[in-house]
């Protein structure tokens, strides 16, 4: 529950709307009272035949309590009122109705004003979520599914949105209300009105309880729930694959069952749930009943006015009706409460540090690469991972050298060159640029000079341009251009409807694998990096293409230091350097002469792996 009131007390940065809700809601309240206070009159004269309206007016105006109270003589107020029997009536029914129209102002004013507090608030949330995903280094992201951190924007903020109104809006107004009309039946009726609060504490207690469950039920719904569009998630990503395996009948079985247990979550809650307003109810009931008892005895053997008993038990019914309803709100609260704890685990997970050390000092940022990158005996393990994908490796890169890494799947050459942009943080070891190491420098300095192209292009359903432009600034539509003819992409983007301003779907569903590769190419050429990582970047082009684009991308690479994971040989051949990995360690380096000569990890390699072997 601490969680859910940190993010409750968000609310209070829009102190002023809070205020003003809460003058609504104290006029609603006032004019529910007065509502209340006029019935009882009308009730009064039901009862005993032939008093008037404004005799009981006057009656209580006169009363000295109210004189104390107010400091004021009210009673010649009773003048204005019609001294006839029917007229009267009119008159104090006119009165209510005027009453009822000012509270519902108020109330208006009051739902009006918590909603935009409750809506804005949930945004900031929302944002602060988005901010805290976004940032979260690689390898805390890759530990849950991006399904169910969606699940969590979504859901969890919905389910505070419903918390924060039930808070704010709903048992807000419930409380000024019943309170009001527990007032005005202490005001009637000490007595009844005491016996009343008698079923308080233990209607409490049972709340309590029922809250705990629904709380922990909930928990468990919502992390199911997760798990449920983890799992629609990838069967319709992957759905050409589903089809073409004949899967659709596994993806089924596996949703439903994934289905059902949700469902047995989400069904734990529903006892504690459908038990709490009808326990709570039975005991209003109980203490409904000793109530009616005391007010029985009260006009039997007390010899009180029936009107005045009757007037007091309408009250505590309407009052009880009234913290009924915010009795029902602790399931919303629960239900928040649960999802406020799992936005907070989000929340405190760790963010890549960006530009400040630890002590808060701001980093010095590294220079643009022109001297040599050293890798000084690097370790890095996955987490949870037992054996290490990258094992005391120690290599030093010239600026302005092509080095290709090869190596059989699962070598570790991805982890290795995934270290240089710090999307992994080395577990032992250093790397190096230009002499600085990079763990001691603003991310934003190291990345900016960096381009990284994988095998799998990461493409945004925008246009082609868009895409291309992707994380560069203030560039020309003609150096845009030059960039996709050096990634030899121009041919296909204009032979395309709209040209560059063709929009290629979501993913880049509308390109092939090689067009989409392409456009990755040339988003990296465009961004001028110092350091160019290229991971298999070229596999689903053809190798005519690819011939091209080296043709191309020479004269690109000469002023700039390029890592190559490839898997054609002639890409191989005109790297300066080959870095060959076998289990996690460097096996040999040389160039492509001296490894056929030295390495027999790299002669099996060229056997086996890389295509495309010149006779
Ligand atoms: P390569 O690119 O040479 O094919 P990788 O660097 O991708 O190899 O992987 C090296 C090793 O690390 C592999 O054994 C792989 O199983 C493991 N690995 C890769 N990614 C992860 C991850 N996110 N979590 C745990 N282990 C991983
Ligand atoms: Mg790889």
């Amino acid at each position: 529950m601490t969680e859910f009131w940190r993010f409750a007390r968000m609310m209070l940065y829009y102190r002023r709307l809070l205020i003003i809700a809460a003058v609504g809601v104290f006029i609603d309240a006032i004019c529910v009272m007065g509502g209340f206070g006029s019935l009882t009159w009308i009730i009064t004269m039901f009862f005993e035949q032939g008093v008037t309206i404004r005799e009981l007016v006057a009656d209580k105006l006169a009363d000295s309590r109210l004189e104390q109270w107010t400091g004021l003589d009210l009673s010649p107020l009773a003048q204005w009122i019609p001294a006839g029997e029917l007229a009267g009536l009119a008159f104090i029914m006119v009165f209510i109705l005027a009453l009822s129209l000012v509270g519902s102002a108020g109330r208006f004013t009051h739902e009006y004003c918590t909603m935009t507090v409750v809506m804005r608030t949930v945004m900031r949330v929302r944002k602060r979520l988005f901010n805290r995903l976004v940032h979260l280094p690689v390898a805390v992201a890759n530990q849950d599914s991006t399904a169910s951190r969606i699940a969590r924007v979504i859901r969890d903020c919905q389910q505070l949105t419903n918390g924060f109104t039930a808070l704010v809006s709903r048992a807000v107004r419930g409380i000024a209300l019943g309170l009001a009309l527990l007032a005005l039946a202490f005001y009637l009726d000490y007595v009844l009105a005491l016996t009343f609060l008698f079923i308080v504490p233990p209607v409490m207690i049972m709340i309590r309880k029922f809250g705990k469950k629904v709380r922990k039920a909930s928990r468990r719904a919502l992390k199911h729930y997760g798990i449920m569009l983890g799992a629609i998630t990838e069967s319709l990503q992957g759905l050409r694959v589903v089809k073409v395996h004949h899967a659709e009948g596994y993806e089924r079985r596996r949703f439903n069952r994934i289905n059902r247990e949700a469902l047995t979550q989400e069904m734990r809650a529903r006892v504690a749930k459908a038990m709490s307003a009808p326990t709570v109810e039975l005991f209003a009931l109980i203490g409904v009943m000793g109530v009616m008892m005391i007010a029985a005895w009260s006009v039997y053997g007390g010899g009180r006015q029936a009107s005045e008993v009757v007037s007091v038990l309408m009250m505590l019914a309407a009052s009880a009706g009234m913290f009924r309803s915010v009795a029902g709100l602790n399931n919303h609260l629960q239900e928040a409460a649960a999802a406020a704890q799992s936005i907070d685990e989000v929340l405190s997970l760790p963010v890549e540090n960006t530009a400040r050390d630890e002590q808060g000092q701001a980093l010095p940022a590294v220079p643009r690469h022109r001297r040599a990158i050293v890798f000084d005996d690097v370790w890095y393990t996955y987490p949870g991972s037992e054996s290490p994908a990258v094992a005391g490796v120690n290599l030093t890169v010239p600026a302005g050298s092509i080095c290709a890494v090869v190596g059989s799947n699962g070598s570790g050459k991805s982890t290795l060159l995934g270290l240089l942009p710090r999307l992994y943080e080395p577990t032992e070891g250093r790397v190096l640029i230009d002499g600085v190491d990079i763990a001691d420098c603003t991310l934003r300095s190291l990345r900016r000079q960096i381009a990284l192209v994988t095998q799998e292009t990461v493409l945004f359903d925008g246009t082609i341009a868009d895409n291309i432009i992707y994380g560069s600034r203030h560039v020309s539509h003609e150096q845009m251009v030059a960039a996709a003819r050096q990634a030899y992409a121009d041919a296909f983007i204009e032979s395309m409807p709209d040209g560059y301003q063709s929009n290629i779907g979501e993913r880049g569903m509308r390109l092939s694998g090689g067009q989409r590769q392409r456009l990755a190419l040339a988003r990296a050429i465009l961004r001028d990096p110092a350091i160019l990582i290229l991971d298999e970047a070229t596999s689903q082009i053809d190798a005519d293409s690819e011939a091209r684009i080296n043709e191309a991308l020479t004269d690109f690479m000469r002023s700039r230091t390029t890592f190559v994971i490839a898997h054609r040989l002639s890409t191989v051949i005109h790297a300066d350097m080959i870095v060959v990995m076998d289990n996690a360690t460097v096996a040999s380096i040389g160039t492509h002469q001296e490894l056929l000569q030295s390495s027999d990890v790299y002669r099996v390699l060229c056997r086996t792996q890389l295509q495309g072997l010149p006779q």
